[in-house]
C-alpha cells in the first residue's frame, strides 16, 4: 500500500471524469456513512460519477445525511452494484481494515481491477489488499481523516455545509460525543474549521439521538431490566439479548446501537459486552475504559477485532453456548481488570 499523499497527484492530475465506487464495512454507523458521503460530495465537486454502496442496511437515523437517499445497499442491489464495481477506475475502502468486513461484497471487491484506496482508523489493516492508503489508529474517526484528506490534497474551498454535517456525524458518534479519549485537539480544531464553514451541528445531534422511536426505548428500558448481568469480581457488564426481544419490541438496524455504552456507564465497570442473537451469527461488541484491551481480547477469543476500547466479534455458537464461553475466558483476566 503506497502512501496516500501519492493519490494526491492521481486526484489532481486526472482531468477526465473517473468512474468511482466508495464502500464502507456491513451495518454502517455514523462515522462509516458520514466519511463515505464526505468523499462522495468532494468527489461528485471534482467532476466525477461517483457510487456509494454499502455492503447491507444502514440504521433510519442516518437515512438524513445529505447524499443517503443515494447509497445503494449491495444486498438489494447486487444486479447494478456488481457490473458497477467491476467497471470502477478508483474503489476508497472506508471506515474498515480487513475486506471481510464488507460481508458478502468482498469477492467482488477482490476481483475489481480498480485502483482501491484505503482510509481508516482500525488497528492491523489488511495493507496487501490496497494500493493506496492511510491507516491511523490514534484517529479519533474516519470522518476526521476525510477532512485531512480533502484539505491535504487542497480542496478545503469545497468543503460546504452539507459535506461539513457528513464529516461532523463521525466525529460525533465515533467519539461518544467527544468525550472518549480519542478526541484529540485536532478534532475541536477540525469542528471549529467546519462551524466556520457553515456547519450547524446542533441539527446533526437532532437527527442522530433524537429520534428514537418509542419501541425503542422500551426495548431499552426492558434490556436494562431483564438482559444485563453486572459481573462486579471481574468489574464486567453483559447484556445478552435473544432473539425473542427483537422479534417482540420490532427492532429495525440501529435499534441496539450504543447498548453497550450503559454498561460502561456504571460505577467501576471497566469492561462491557453485549451479544445479539441474529439470523446469521451472535454478533459481539466490546467496550472498555482504560487499559483493558479489547481489540486483542475480541481477536483472541470471538474472531474479531477493532479498537482497543471499541471492538466486535462474531461466532456460529448459539447465545447460550457463547455467553458460557465469555465467562469461561473471563476467568484469565481477573487480574487484567482489577
Ligand atoms: P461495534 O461494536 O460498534 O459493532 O464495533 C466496534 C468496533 O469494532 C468498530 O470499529 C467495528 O468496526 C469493529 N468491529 C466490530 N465487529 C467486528 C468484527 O467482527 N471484526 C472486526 N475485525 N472488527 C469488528
Ligand atoms: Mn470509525
Amino acid at each position: 500500500m503506497k502512501p496516500i499523499s501519492e493519490f494526491y497527484d492521481l486526484l489532481n492530475k486526472s482531468t477526465k471524469t473517473k468512474k468511482v465506487v466508495i464502500t464502507m464495512h456491513q451495518k454502517p454507523d455514523g462515522d462509516a456513512m458520514g466519511s463515505t458521503l464526505a468523499l462522495y460530495h468532494l468527489l461528485v465537486k471534482l467532476g466525477h460519477q461517483v457510487q456509494v454502496i454499502s455492503p447491507t442496511n444502514w440504521a433510519s437515523f442516518l437515512d438524513w445525511i445529505p447524499g443517503a437517499q443515494q447509497v445503494w445497499d449491495y444486498e438489494k442491489t447486487r444486479m447494478f452494484s456488481d457490473p458497477c464495481i467491476k467497471a470502477a477506475d478508483w474503489i476508497f475502502c472506508l471506515d474498515f481494515n480487513v475486506l471481510y468486513r464488507t460481508k458478502n461484497m468482498e469477492p467482488a471487491l477482490l476481483e475489481a481491477k480498480a485502483v482501491k484506496i484505503l482510509i481508516d482508523h482500525h488497528e492491523q489493516p489488511q495493507t496487501e489488499a490496497f494500493d493506496y492508503g492511510i491507516s491511523i489508529p490514534g484517529k479519533s474517526s474516519t470522518c476526521e481523516m476525510v477532512y485531512d484528506f480533502i484539505v491535504s490534497s487542497g480542496h478545503r474551498e469545497l468543503i460546504d455545509p452539507d459535506l461539513a454535517s457528513c464529516i461532523y456525524t463521525g466525529l460525533m458518534t465515533d467519539t461518544g460525543s467527544f468525550r472518549f479519549p480519542s478526541t484529540t485537539a485536532s478534532v475541536h480544531e477540525v469542528i471549529a474549521d467546519l462551524k466556520n464553514l457553515g456547519l450547524v451541528h446542533s441539527q446533526v445531534h437532532e437527527h442522530i439521538y433524537d429520534s428514537n422511536s418509542e419501541q425503542r426505548l422500551r426495548f431499552l428500558g426492558h434490556s436494562l431490566l431483564k438482559r444485563m448481568e453486572v459481573l462486579y469480581e471481574f468489574n464486567t457488564a453483559i447484556m445478552t439479548i435473544p432473539k425473542a426481544d427483537l422479534l417482540t419490541f420490532h427492532t429495525k438496524t440501529g435499534d441496539t446501537e450504543g447498548l453497550v455504552n450503559y454498561l460502561l456507564s456504571i460505577e467501576g465497570i471497566r469492561f462491557g459486552a453485549i451479544v445479539i442473537d441474529r439470523d446469521e451469527e451472535r454478533k459481539w461488541s466490546f467496550r472498555s475504559k482504560g487499559d483493558f484491551d479489547v481489540n486483542e481480547f475480541a481477536r483472541k477469543h470471538f474472531n474479531g477485532g477493532g479498537h482497543k476500547n471499541a471492538a466486535g466479534g462474531n461466532t456460529g455458537d448459539s447465545l447460550a453456548e457463547t455467553v458460557q464461553k465469555f465467562k469461561r475466558v473471563l476467568l484469565d483476566y481477573k487480574s487484567a481488570l482489577n
